[in-house]
C-alpha cells in the first residue's frame, strides 16, 4: 500500500515536474475568445486564445492548448467576445479631426475653398497637429484600429503623438508645389521629411513617408523629387491617385495622359507605393497599378461623401492590385470607425456590381486587415493573429441586442458591429484599451483641448 501511495505521488510528481518544465511564462495571455485569425487559412477558433511575450505573438490555438504551455503575467479573458486583428486605416488625415463637421453637403472645390483651405491656413499649426492627432488617436483607441496611414502638415508632430498614444503609423509629410502651414516651397517640405525620417529611423511604432499630396498639386519635378527621397531614404511614398474628375481632366489637359499613366511615365511607383481613392481608372491604369505592385487605400465613405465616384475595387483585386480600406479625414467622413468602412465598401459594391455577392464579409475583413497590411507594407509584422507577428490585435464584444443572436462572427463584424463594441485595444503586446478605459490618452484632456481649437477654425472661416 504504501509502495503504491509512493509511486503514484512520484507519477503525480513526474507529470507536474513535465508540466512546470513545458509551461512558458509569457506578458500576456487574451483567452476564451472567437479567435478570427485572418491568417492564409482564415482559421476562426470557436474558443481560443492568444499568446504574447513582448511586441510578438508566440501562440495562437485552442483556449485549452494555449493554458497548457503559456502562463501569462497578465491575461485578459475575453468572455465569448471576438479577438481579432487589429483594423488598418489605409488614408486618413489625423488631425483633420478638428474639422469633422465644420462644412458638409457642399461641392467639392466650395468644400476646399471656402472651409477646408482657409481653415488650415490660419489654424494648422505643431499644436494645432497635436491636439488632432492626440483626438484621433483616442478615436481610433476606442474603435479598434492599431495602425494607420497618414498625408499631413508637421507630421513629426503626428509622429511624436502617435508613438506615445502607443499606436503604429505609417505616416507621410505632405508635399506640395504652394506654401503651406509648414513649408513655404516643396524644397522646405523634402528637408521637412527628411528631419522627420531620421528622427524616427528604427522606430518600432513609427514608419516615416512622403507624401506629394497628388499629382495636379505637385509638378512633374517635385514629384520625381518624392520618388528619389523615397528611393534614398527607403521610405515609403503616399499620394492621392485619381479621385475626382476634375483630375482626370486636368491631366488630359496638361499631360495628355491618365493620372496614373503620368505618374508611371515619371517612373513615380516604385517599391512601397501606396495611392489613396483611385476612383477613376481605365484597364491599362488597373495594369500599371498591378504591375507596379502599387497599394491601394479604398475609402468608400468619402467617395460617397464627397460625391467623387466609385473605385473599380472588383476589377482591381481581380487584376492583382492589393486593396485596403481606409476612412481620409474625419472632414469627410466624419469619422474614423473602420467597421463603418468595412460595411460601406460590401454595401457600395454589391449595389454597383448588382450582385449581393460583391465584396462578401470575409473580405471586407480582409481589406481592414490583412490586405491594409499588405498595402502599407508591413504584411510580415501586422494584418493576422500569427505566430511571430506583431501583437497588434483587438477585442470585440458581440453581447449588444444589436448582435444577437450570433450565427457567424465574421458576418457580424461587418455588418452590425461598431467601433463602440471594442473593449479592448492591444497595440505591439501593449494594452491601450482595456475594457473600454484607453490608458495611453488622456481622455478629458483631449477632449477639451479639441473643444478650444474648434473656437478658433470657427473664428477662421467666419
Ligand atoms: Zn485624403
Amino acid at each position: 500500500m504504501l509502495r503504491q501511495l509512493g509511486l503514484s505521488a512520484a507519477v503525480c510528481l513526474a507529470v507536474f515536474g513535465y508540466q512546470v518544465a513545458q509551461q512558458q511564462t509569457v506578458s500576456l495571455v487574451v483567452t476564451n475568445g472567437i479567435v478570427v485569425t485572418v491568417d492564409s487559412a482564415r482559421r476562426v477558433i470557436p474558443r481560443g486564445a492568444v499568446a504574447i511575450d513582448g511586441r510578438d505573438i508566440v501562440a495562437v490555438d485552442a483556449a485549452d492548448v494555449v493554458a497548457a504551455r503559456f502562463r501569462g503575467r497578465d491575461s485578459i479573458d475575453a468572455g465569448g467576445a471576438v479577438v481579432m486583428p487589429g483594423l488598418i486605416n489605409t488614408h486618413t488625415h489625423a488631425p483633420m479631426v478638428l474639422f469633422r463637421g465644420l462644412a458638409d453637403d457642399l461641392a467639392l472645390m466650395d468644400w476646399l475653398q471656402k472651409y477646408i483651405f482657409p481653415a488650415e491656413a490660419k489654424t494648422v499649426s505643431p499644436e494645432f497637429v497635436r491636439a488632432g492627432t492626440r483626438l484621433a488617436a483616442l478615436e481610433m483607441i476606442e474603435s479598434g484600429t492599431t495602425a494607420y496611414a497618414d498625408m499631413y502638415y508637421f507630421e513629426e508632430e503626428i509622429g511624436r503623438a502617435t508613438r506615445a498614444a502607443g499606436l503604429r503609423g505609417v505616416l507621410g509629410q505632405t508635399i506640395i508645389q504652394f506654401p503651406v502651414p509648414d513649408a513655404r516651397t516643396p524644397g522646405e517640405g523634402l528637408a521637412r521629411t527628411e528631419r522627420f525620417a531620421k528622427e524616427f529611423a528604427g522606430d518600432d511604432l513609427i514608419t516615416p513617408a512622403v507624401a506629394p499630396h497628388a499629382m495636379y498639386t505637385n509638378d512633374p519635378d517635385t514629384l520625381k523629387a518624392c520618388r528619389a527621397l523615397a528611393d534614398r531614404l527607403h521610405i515609403p511614398l503616399i499620394t492621392h491617385l485619381a479621385e475626382t474628375q476634375d483630375e482626370v481632366k486636368t491631366a488630359a489637359e496638361k499631360y495628355h495622359a491618365t493620372p496614373t499613366a503620368f505618374l508611371d511615365s515619371l517612373g513615380f511607383f516604385g517599391p512601397r507605393t501606396l495611392v489613396a481613392h483611385a476612383v477613376h481608372l481605365t484597364a491599362d491604369d488597373i495594369r500599371i497599378l498591378a504591375s507596379r505592385h502599387v497599394g491601394v487605400s479604398h475609402n468608400p465613405e468619402s467617395n460617397m461623401k464627397l460625391a467623387s465616384g466609385i473605385a473599380p475595387v472588383e476589377a482591381m483585386r481581380k487584376a492583382g492590385v492589393t486593396v485596403g480600406l481606409g476612412t481620409d479625414g474625419a472632414a469627410s467622413n466624419n469619422d474614423l470607425d473602420m467597421f463603418e468602412a468595412m460595411r460601406q465598401a460590401a454595401f457600395l459594391h454589391k449595389l454597383v456590381a448588382g450582385d449581393p455577392r460583391a465584396i462578401p464579409a470575409p473580405v471586407a475583413v480582409e481589406m481592414a486587415t490583412i490586405d491594409g497590411a499588405r498595402a502599407l507594407g508591413l504584411e510580415k509584422e501586422i494584418g493576422s493573429l500569427e505566430r511571430g507577428k506583431r501583437a497588434d490585435l483587438i477585442v470585440v464584444s458581440m453581447s449588444s441586442a444589436r448582435q444577437t443572436p450570433m450565427y457567424d462572427p465574421v458576418s457580424h463584424l461587418v455588418y452590425v458591429t461598431r467601433g463602440d463594441d471594442v473593449t479592448t485595444t492591444i497595440v505591439n503586446g501593449k494594452i491601450l484599451m482595456r475594457n473600454r478605459q484607453v490608458l495611453t490618452v488622456d481622455r478629458r484632456q483631449v477632449l477639451a483641448d479639441a473643444r478650444a481649437f474648434a473656437d478658433k477654425v470657427r473664428a477662421a472661416v467666419k
